[in-house]
């Protein structure tokens, strides 16, 4: 099983990938569903992991 952090990684990874590699991302100034879809689990990613941090503090 993948650790939070490499999820965490590997969504920020897919997410640039997608913005570098999509036509409509470079072209228009608001990004298209897919990239909309990505960073929203990237988000969704980042704020499961605070809540683990914050449930299991240093
Ligand atoms: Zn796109």
């Amino acid at each position: 099983m993948m650790s939070t952090q490499e999820r965490l990684d590997q969504a920020a990874d897919d997410y640039e990938k997608h913005l570098r590699s999509c036509r409509q991302c470079g072209a228009e100034t608001m990004p298209c569903a897919v990239a909309k879809y990505l960073r929203r689990a990237h988000n969704n990613l980042l704020r499961a992991a605070r809540r683990q941090q914050d449930a299991f503090p240093r």
